[in-house]
């Protein structure tokens, strides 16, 4: 028996604010965040089977892309909208099981903006997800079964509020914890050593610049830390130049975020052996599509991976999820509980969530159902 036709008939666009749960994030050089603008789209499919008479059905998926503000990186959440309705028209007609296929005629619509492209590409891996009966992550190479330890994203503030932050979250059941600096060198070395002062074994700590530092600020910051104290350092600089020039001074293990832009970045990060990891966002990478590729160069080049977004609400969250189910526990360094930073919830997840972390469900696609109330009308379709 031969597989049904399928071809994407419609594009919806949706819009919701996603207020931070946290009231105001800070990140490295004053920036603030209250909200995100996020992006929600709805693909719907059509099936006809191969008999005579042919049978119709529909099938939808969603895909999420929400920017960190307009400040965090080249992304904001107008372009993402305007980049769509650059792109959705070209979709029409194409099967979206065809993931790669798919991604080709994004790139013939519009060059880059590959913070839009992610939304368009996670609703076709749902879609294709549902068209066979499979959770997303068995297409994506098949689950580890692996407990997805969480991340804790925490913005800048004083070393004790630190502290107490970190109790706050290991007490929820938090195994990791991102803790953004970029004040001071003698502050943030202050905050690195309050927030490590009660780790557990278990624990992992990554201290997050976001891009802020100078070497001088971060050679500085490093010399005033106690010795022994056990994180990485992520993003601490904003150049390639000023990150190398760190390197070469110091043996605290780099991972890159801001400057892990697509798979060329990914080879001159192994070629200069510039790091030990990155954190893999999928709307960074360009969708499920790009970032598993991102995926298995960071497996051959014995990288971990921190599995994240540049935030977003429970879609996104499904994506995470089940693009770090795929990765091999030793690879795997956690994943950003996006979801868990918004207080907006926007879809329904049957995720198994326990002491040590998520685990991906076994429902087809993404596993969601969306809160197609909380998105209200959609602000643009396309058929
Ligand atoms: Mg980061």
């Amino acid at each position: 028996m031969s597989a049904p036709e399928l071809k994407i008939t419609r594009i919806d666009v949706f819009t919701v604010n996603l207020p931070y749960s946290g009231g105001t994030y800070h990140l490295s050089g004053g920036r603030t965040y209250t909200h995100f603008d996020a992006t929600i789209v709805r693909i719907t499919a059509q099936s006809t089977s191969r008999s005579s008479p042919p049978n119709t059905s529909t099938i939808e998926g969603w895909g999420e892309s929400t920017p960190f503000g307009t400040t965090y990186a080249p992304s904001h959440a107008l372009g993402v909208r305007a980049a769509i309705a650059t792109i959705a028209p070209e979709l029409i007609g194409l099967d979206p099981r065809r993931v790669d296929r798919i991604n080709d005629a994004m790139d013939s619509a519009l060059a880059g903006h590959l913070d839009a492209k992610t939304a368009l590409d996670v609703a076709c891996w749902d879609i294709f997800g549902k068209s066979v009966g499979l959770p997303v992550c068995e297409l994506l190479g098949g689950r580890t079964n692996v407990p997805l330890p969480m991340i804790s994203s925490l913005g800048v503030c004083a070393p004790e509020e630190m502290r107490a932050q970190v109790q706050k979250y290991r007490d929820e059941g938090y195994l990791g914890h991102s803790i953004k600096i970029g004040t001071n060198p003698v502050n943030d070395a202050a905050i690195i050593t309050a927030a490590l002062a009660d780790k557990q074994e278990s624990e992992f700590f990554l201290v997050d610049a976001n891009c802020g530092l100078t070497p001088e600020h971060a050679l500085r910051m490093l010399r005033l830390l106690p010795s022994g104290l056990d994180f990485v350092l992520e993003s601490p600089c904003a150049t390639w130049r000023e990150t190398m020039s760190l390197r070469r001074r110091t043996d605290v293990p780099i991972i890159f975020d801001e400057l892990a832009t697509d798979e060329a970045s990914l080879a001159r990060m192994i070629s200069d052996d510039a790091v030990e990891g990155i954190g893999l966002k999928i709307s960074k990478a360009g969708g499920l599509t790009r970032a598993r590729k991102q995926r298995d160069i960071c497996i051959a080049a014995g990288y971990t991976v921190s599995v994240q977004d540049t935030t977003g609400s429970d879609i996104s969250f499904a994506a995470i999820v089940h693009l770090a189910q795929t990765v091999p526990e030793k690879n795997l360094r956690c994943i950003l509980n996006s979801r868990g930073m918004v207080t907006l919830q926007t879809a329904d997840t049957g995720f198994e969530v326990d002491g040590k972390g998520v685990k991906a469900g076994k429902e087809p696609g993404l596993g969601i159902k969306v809160r197609v109330d909380v998105l209200r009308e959609p602000v643009a379709s396309y058929t």
